[in-house]
C-alpha cells in the first residue's frame, strides 16, 4: 500500500509525455518512492519545451486573456507580422474557443488567474534551488529581465500593471529609466529604446539541456523512460485507468498523468473528458550579436523577446492561433527578426539574409485552454487519472511546481490549496 489513494501493487505510475510538465511530475513521484515510467512520442523535450525562450519567471506570469486583447487579436486578423496572429478557421470547436477566451479577458477574471498563477509561483525559484542541490543540471541563471520601450508612455503604463498585479509579492522598480539611460540597461539594446526598466532576479534556462538534466535524473533514480513510444488509448475498469495503450503493447499502471501538451486533448478525449486546447503558435531563432544581450530582454510594443541561452542569443515571440498544428511560417520569422531590430539595432540588412544569419528557427505550440490557466487535476470520473497541461507561456516557469504538487496529490488523493484554481471543471471551460 502505498498512501490513501490506492496506489496499491507494483504497477507504476505512467507519465504521459516528455516535455518538461511530465518530466518533472515524474521527478517528484520519483522522489517520493513511487515507481514511475515516462511514454513520450519523440524525445525528451521535443515538443514546445526544446526551442522556447526558457524564462522562469515571476513579472511575466500573467494569463493572455486579459482586458484589450481580443481587440488587438481581431486587428490582427489576415496580417501575418502582427505579434498576435489570429487566423480564423471554419471550426466550431475553435469558435467556440475564442467566445470562451473573450469571456475570460475581463479584468475580474484576469486578475483571479493572475493572483492564481502568482501563489503557485511562489515556489518556483526555491524547487529550482532544490533541483540543483538534488543533483539536476537546471542551467538556472538568475540575469534579471530587462524591459525596454520605445515610447516612456508605453513603459510607465506597463510597469504600473505589472507593479499592480505583483502587489508585493516579490520587487518590482518603481519608476523606469527613460532617454539615452535606458539602453545602459543593457548593451545589447539600441539608440531607438527610449524607456526601459530592470526586474531583478529574473531567470533564463537552456530548456532543452533542463530537460536533458530532467532526463539525466530520472534515470539515475531508475525511471524507464519509453521514448518513440505513442500512447493511443487506455483501458479502464471501474473508474480506473489500467493500461495504456501503445505501439509496442499495453503498459500496467497503478495511476496515469497525462502531460501530453497540445495533444493531451485528444487523449483526454478518449477517457471521456475532452479539454478544449488550442495551440498558441510560438516562434523563436538563434543568432549571435555583438553585443549580446545579458539579460532577458522583453520588447515591450512589439511582444518579442531575446534570452541569452547557451552561449548565444535566443530571439523568439509571436502567439499565432491558427489551428493544432507545428507548421512554421517563414513570415512570422521574418515578423519576429523585424520586431527585435528596433530594440537591438539593425542586426541584419535584408530579411533575405536571415537564412544565412540565424540558427535553428523554429515552432512550438503553447497548450492554451480559453482562460489561460493550467488545468491541474484529477480526470473527473477517474479514481488514478490525472492531466496536467494548458501551461501556455508558463510551462519552464510553473514545470517544477506543477511537478510537485501534482505529485502529492497522486501520493495522497488530497488536492493541495494552490491547486484548486487550476480544476479540471472550472468554469471557462
Ligand atoms: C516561442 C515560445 C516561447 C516560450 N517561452 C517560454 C518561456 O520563456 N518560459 C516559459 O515558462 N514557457 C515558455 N513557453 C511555453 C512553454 O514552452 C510551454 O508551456 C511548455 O513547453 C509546455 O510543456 P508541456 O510539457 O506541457 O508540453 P510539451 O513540451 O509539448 O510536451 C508534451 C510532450 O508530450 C509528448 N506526447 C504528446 N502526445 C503523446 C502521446 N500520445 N504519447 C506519448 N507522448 C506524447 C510530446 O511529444 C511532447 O514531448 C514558450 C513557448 C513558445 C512556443
Amino acid at each position: 500500500m502505498r498512501g490513501a489513494n490506492g496506489l496499491t501493487g507494483d504497477d507504476p505510475v505512467v507519465v504521459v509525455g516528455g516535455g518538461v510538465v511530465g518530466l518533472c511530475t515524474a521527478y517528484y513521484l520519483a522522489r517520493a518512492g513511487l515507481p514511475v515510467e515516462v511514454v513520450e512520442r519523440r524525445g525528451l523535450a521535443s515538443g514546445a519545451s526544446r526551442g522556447n525562450a526558457g524564462w522562469v519567471c515571476l513579472s511575466h506570469s500573467t494569463p493572455v486573456p486579459a482586458p484589450g486583447v481580443v481587440r488587438y487579436a481581431l486587428r490582427s486578423l489576415g496580417r501575418p507580422d502582427s505579434p498576435l496572429y489570429l487566423r480564423p478557421l471554419p471550426d466550431p470547436a475553435f469558435v467556440r474557443w475564442l467566445w470562451r477566451f473573450w469571456r475570460s479577458s475581463t479584468p475580474a477574471a484576469f486578475r483571479r488567474g493572475y493572483a492564481a498563477i502568482a501563489e503557485l509561483n511562489r515556489d518556483t525559484f526555491d524547487l529550482f534551488d532544490e533541483l540543483r542541490a538534488a543533483g539536476v543540471d537546471t542551467t538556472l541563471t538568475r540575469p534579471g529581465m530587462v524591459h525596454a520601450f520605445l515610447s516612456a508612455t508605453e513603459a510607465r503604463h506597463h510597469l504600473a500593471v505589472q507593479r499592480e498585479m505583483a502587489d508585493g509579492r516579490y520587487p518590482m522598480p518603481d519608476d523606469v529609466v527613460t532617454g539615452d539611460e535606458a539602453r545602459l540597461l543593457d548593451d545589447a539594446l539600441s539608440a531607438q529604446v527610449r524607456a526601459a526598466y530592470l526586474v531583478e532576479g529574473e531567470g533564463v534556462v537552456d530548456p532543452e539541456a533542463f530537460g536533458r538534466g530532467l532526463g539525466e535524473a530520472l534515470a539515475a533514480s531508475g525511471v524507464k523512460v519509453h521514448e518513440n513510444t505513442e500512447v493511443d488509448g487506455f483501458r479502464t475498469a471501474a473508474g480506473r485507468v489500467t493500461a495504456l495503450r501503445t505501439g509496442h503493447g499495453e503498459i500496467a499502471c497503478s495511476a496515469v498523468v497525462i502531460a501530453a501538451g497540445m495533444r493531451s486533448a485528444g487523449l483526454l478525449g478518449s477517457l471521456g473528458r475532452p479539454l478544449p486546447l488550442q495551440a498558441g503558435k510560438g516562434y523563436s531563432f538563434s543568432v549571435d550579436l555583438d553585443p549580446a544581450p545579458r539579460h532577458t530582454l522583453y520588447f515591450g510594443e512589439r511582444r518579442a523577446v531575446a534570452s541569452p541561452i547557451a552561449g548565444t542569443t535566443r530571439i523568439a515571440g509571436t502567439m499565432e492561433l491558427s489551428g493544432n498544428n507545428n507548421r512554421l511560417d517563414w513570415r512570422r520569422i521574418v515578423a519576429v527578426a523585424l520586431a527585435s531590430r528596433h530594440y537591438l539595432g539593425r542586426w541584419f540588412d535584408d530579411p533575405d539574409d536571415l537564412v544565412g544569419q540565424i540558427r535553428d528557427p523554429w515552432v512550438g505550440g503553447r497548450p492554451f485552454l480559453p482562460d489561460g490557466l493550467p488545468v491541474v487535476d484529477r480526470v473527473p470520473g477517474y479514481d488514478n487519472a490525472f492531466a496536467a497541461t494548458g501551461h501556455g507561456m508558463l510551462g519552464v516557469t510553473l514545470g517544477p511546481v506543477t511537478g510537485h504538487r501534482l505529485s502529492e496529490y497522486v501520493r495522497t488523493g488530497r488536492r493541495p490549496d494552490d491547486l484548486a484554481p487550476f480544476r479540471f471543471d472550472r468554469r471557462g471551460q
